[in-house]
């Protein structure tokens, strides 16, 4: 996919809407006031956003935040929850103010007159933040009359909201579609990062897949199996696969159906042993002469009764296989000294290494070690390294090597939409729109 980031001279003086995501996470400080607890997301959009400033175009700066319930709208076009000092951008517009030195004003609407005169007013260089789109349940059903409303204040868009992309909604699709639309310099190298893994990575290109949330992670993982040279398998998920083949995984956590009803006859277990069987005759070499699958899981695992637990064994998978599940109450929540061995061996080896989901609960010292040794292998290795999830980059940060990965992806849900080879709506927008303008 070739996206088009905007020349200087498509937005110098000219008013561009910047849809950005400043769905950042809130807490009250001491004095009960919402603040920013996590400026990620912020620094993401930071460069296009003073390169707008640098070039003099007029900024509107325009994101959802949170959930606001879509019902209750008086008339307004607005909902109740508008009122709600939670869902609001406020802290944000501090944030950049405080800390970007932004000359930026937030208005409390995102269309409508008192809009369109704050914006009448702006100088190059400014910048308008408009409240939570999100107050107005037009933008997530994508209502013609908000994108036009929107489209009508600026004379360019820009989408900086990879993260966001996936969404059908007015802000992402209906205004790209209105105006010359482009990709802002972060979601650009987003998809390049991200694409190069599905088309033509460094080889070997490994794949290290592991956290809970199977559901969310099988269409991606589907389909880089198919693009990977090696995937291993940790974390929750392993149990799936471990399962698939017929061992016990006795109260190890399991994540076998889907929470959405739609696929409710979809199986995780047998979807996991119809990746492994799919791949079964694909043969990597270790050391040049042991052969291994394609697909591995973990051949121990670290136990205990609970993630509290501090009491804690090693259980070797390639023996206990039987299907015993009273004689062990043990959950399965790192994978355990062989697996890592295995696992940070292939590592060393690779070109490329895609790493998203935890290889145990990291949250406790005691089942770390999976995660901490893949995340050192990999600051360690050779190849170009992408991590990505909410969980793998906290482990990361929590193992003080964030910054020694190449790129970290923060896109979560449309990262692995993008990755499972779907064409993700906004993008697609962006696309059509470059072509034609
Ligand atoms: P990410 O946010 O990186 O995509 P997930 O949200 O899917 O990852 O999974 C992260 C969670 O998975 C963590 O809270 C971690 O404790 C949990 N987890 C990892 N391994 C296990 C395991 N063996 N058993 C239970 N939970 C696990
Ligand atoms: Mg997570």
């Amino acid at each position: 996919m070739s996206l088009k980031t905007p020349s200087i001279s498509a937005i110098k003086n000219k008013t561009v809407l910047v849809r950005v995501d400043f769905n950042v996470p809130l807490q009250k400080n001491q004095a009960g006031e919402w603040e920013v607890r996590d400026a990620t997301r912020l620094l993401a959009a930071r460069h296009t956003i003073e390169w707008l400033r640098q070039h003099e175009a007029k900024i509107i700066l325009a994101s959802h935040l949170g959930r606001p319930k879509a019902t209750e709208v008086d008339g307004s076009g607005k909902t109740r929850d508008a009122a709600d000092t939670q869902f609001s951008l406020a802290p944000v517009a501090e944030y950049v103010k405080k800390h970007f030195h932004w000359p930026v004003t937030l208005v409390s609407e995102c269309v409508g007159p008192q809009v369109e005169a704050a914006v009448g007013s702006l100088k190059p260089g400014e910048i308008i933040l408009l409240e939570n789109l999100r107050f107005y349940p037009a933008e997530k059903k994508n209502e013609a009359w908000f994108a036009r409303d929107l489209a009508n204040l600026c004379e360019v868009y820009i989408n900086e909201a990879f993260s966001n992309s996936h969404r059908n909604h007015a802000s992402m699709t209906g205004v790209a579609m209105l105006r010359p639309a482009y990709a802002g310099f972060g979601l650009k190298n987003e998809v390049d990062h991200l694409s190069q893994l599905i088309t033509k990575p460094h080889r070997p290109f490994i794949v290290v897949a592991g956290g809970a949330k199977i559901a969310d992670k099988i269409g991606a993982l589907e389909n880089l199996a198919n693009v990977a040279d090696v995937v291993l398998v940790g974390g929750g998920i392993a149990n799936n696969f471990l399962k698939s083949q017929g061992i016990e995984t006795h109260k190890s956590y399991l994540q076998d159906t889907p929470i959405d009803a739609k696929q409710a006859d979809v199986n995780y277990v047998t979807v996991a042993g119809e990746i492994i069987s799919e791949h079964k005759t694909e043969r990597i070499l270790k050391d040049g002469y042991i052969p291994l699958p394609k697909i591995i899981y973990p051949i121990d695992a670290v136990a205990a009764r609970s993630a509290e637990s501090t009491q804690t064994q090693v259980i070797d998978l390639t023996h206990d296989i039987q299907d015993t599940p009273n004689d062990k109450p043990l959950a399965y929540l790192d994978i355990g000294p062989k697996t890592i061995e295995l696992y940070t061996d292939l590592i060393k080896t690779a070109g490329t290494v895609f790493w998203n989901g935890p290889m145990g609960v990291y949250e406790q010292p005691a089942f770390e070690a999976g995660s901490k040794a893949i995340a050192k292998a990999m600051a360690t290795a050779t190849a170009h390294t992408i991590t990505g999830g909410g969980d793998t980059i906290a482990a990361l940060q929590h193992f003080k090597l964030a910054d020694r990965m190449d790129y970290l992806s923060a896109a979560g849900s449309a990262a692995l939409e993008f990755l499972s080879g779907a064409t993700l709506p906004a993008l697609a927008a962006l696309a059509r729109s470059t072509q034609t303008s």
